[in-house]
């Protein structure tokens, strides 16, 4: 009875492709010819064919769609439910951007199309161009870098290239203890030390903290602003005058740009190198890891290093111009994630100043709304007002002996994607939670209200929390082994559990 109850219900079990159908099904019935072997061979290099097909699924079309859609539907995105997943500005996407991506001139271009034929295609990365420097106060703009990261390494590489034509040896960069993960990583790929700096007691980084180690040395600071405390970085313009005073450049990791459009533009606060993430601030989903675009802006100083190919505006047209001298050369196949960056052109062009200025007010007013709801339950190491995020600890649930781990884990059996854990590494048992301009007042208070009740459940109950998630398919695994062993086949899941 169990088992028929169970079988296509909500808590089916689904196992492998590959342990579904049975010999000789197929989805679809080919023509005769198409398995003429003496045809095919005509067709295709002998390279290319198969000889055996053992081990295939074999199984028809309704099997394989409703295999697929149920595994979709055990999925959880942003079209399901609240994605709170702090530094990662998970907000939710206008499908209008799918819609215009899908248009032929857009989808069915060819990156080796010429120039000519592909003037509507450059005029809107030059003017997605025009648009990021002017919100970000900068000259010069390359949409090539393919993800957040990538951007970094290009900003560096720009940066190791202007001291090297400067003939100038300079082998460190500073970068502040709140700083995202991949900046000393993107550093140390460029060939220069990162050099750590301690941030203040209020959480953002001191201008004599600088002063203190800064010196002829010294390439850059790298910061991350806001931070990853979700702090912005208030003392940046004198920061900046004492880097430039050395000799030094600075750079502001732009990704956290969701909580500053309109309000902040660091080109007029000593910025010389930025990047942005398209794929957070101006919108392209990018759960699972799809495509970014980490584009990184310059000032003039800067621009003869940008890679190419650069777009230059010529009269009533647009042409790549290859030709940079100095140029770093190239960082990406073509021209960068197009399709990213049409999805940025249209979101930009559909809010216009006023309305980007009013995503980031309210993406700011929306994480101080939930740090001043759940400040009672749970425990804030800075009190500082916050930007687009805030940053709680599990220090009150420890006493009940619940954790961090425990609290995430929890909050699936609410239907919540956790928050980012254990990040930023400065805060002991993080919970950082970034809730976007997009979620509705709702929302947020059925998130708060959940947060509050977890905390309850942590002081009267804790062993529902060490044991949570329960209202899932999967409960709680030991994450080690999770990564290391994965267990993919239903009938294994089910014995080890
Ligand atoms: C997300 C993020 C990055 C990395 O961006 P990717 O596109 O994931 O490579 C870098 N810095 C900050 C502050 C971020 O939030």
């Amino acid at each position: 009875m169990d088992a028929l109850l169970d079988k296509e219900t909500a808590f089916a079990e689904e196992p492998l492709i590959f342990e579904k159908g049975s010999t000789g099904r197929t989805a679809v019935e080919l023509p005769e010819t198409w398995n003429d072997e003496t045809q095919l061979k005509k067709s295709l290099p002998s390279s290319m064919i198969r000889n055996a097909f053992e081990g295939f699924p074999e199984i028809s079309q309704v099997e394989l769609v409703r295999h697929f859609t149920r595994l979709s539907q055990w999925n959880y995105g942003l079209d399901t439910g609240f994605y709170p997943l702090g530094s990662c500005t998970m907000k939710y996407n206008p499908k209008v951007h799918e819609d215009i991506v899908k248009l032929e001139g857009f989808s069915f271009i060819h990156p080796l199309q010429p120039e000519e034929l592909a003037q509507g295609a450059l005029q809107i990365l030059y003017e997605l161009e025009r648009y990021l420097a002017a919100i970000t106060g900068m000259d010069r703009v390359t949409l090539q870098p393919a993800a957040g990261a990538h951007g970094e390494l290009t900003g560096m590489t720009i940066i190791r290239a202007f001291f090297t034509d400067r003939g100038e040896k300079r082998t460190k960069v500073l970068i502040p203890d709140t700083a995202h993960g991949t900046n000393p990583a993107s550093v140390s790929m460029c060939g220069f030390t990162p050099v750590p700096i301690k941030s203040g007691k209020g959480g953002w980084l001191e201008a004599t903290a600088v002063d203190a180690v800064m010196d002829e040395n010294t390439a850059a600071i790298m910061i991350t602003n806001p931070n990853t405390l979700g702090i912005f970085e208030k003392e940046i313009s004198r920061i900046a005058g004492i880097v430039h005073k050395r000799g030094g450049l600075v750079y502001i990791d732009g990704a956290n740009l969701n909580a500053l459009m309109g309000i902040v533009r660091f080109g007029d606060i000593g910025c010389d190198v930025l990047h942005m993430n398209l794929h957070k601030t101006f919108s392209t989903p990018h759960g699972g890891g799809g495509p970014g675009a980490g584009p990184v802006a310059v000032k003039d100083t800067l621009a003869s290093f940008l890679p190419v190919p650069v777009i230059e505006k010529k009269g009533d047209g647009f042409s790549l111009d290859y030709d940079l001298k100095k140029s770093i050369g190239r960082v990406k196949s073509f021209y960068g994630n197009f399709l990213v960056c049409v999805r940025a052109y249209a979101y930009i062009r559909t809010l216009g100043p006023t309305g980007l200025k009013r995503v980031s007010q309210t993406a700011v007013v929306n994480a101080n709304y939930l740090r001043k709801r759940l400040e009672k339950y749970f425990f804030l190491p800075y009190k500082t007002p916050c930007m687009h995020e805030c940053v709680f600890t599990d220090r009150e649930q420890q006493k009940y002996g619940v954790s961090t781990l425990d609290i995430a884990k929890r909050l699936i059996d609410y239907g919540f994607h956790p928050p980012t854990i254990y990040f930023p590494l400065v805060v002991h048992g993080a919970l950082m939670v970034e809730p976007t301009e997009t979620e509705s007042r709702v929302t947020l208070d059925r998130f708060i209200d959940t947060m509050i009740a977890i905390a309850n459940e942590a002081e009267k109950s804790p062993d529902i929390l060490h044991n949570a998630p329960q209202r899932v398919k999967i409960t709680r695994v030991d994450e080690v082994q999770a990564a290391r062993k994965p267990v993919l086949r239903w009938k294994d899941v089910k014995k080890g559990s």
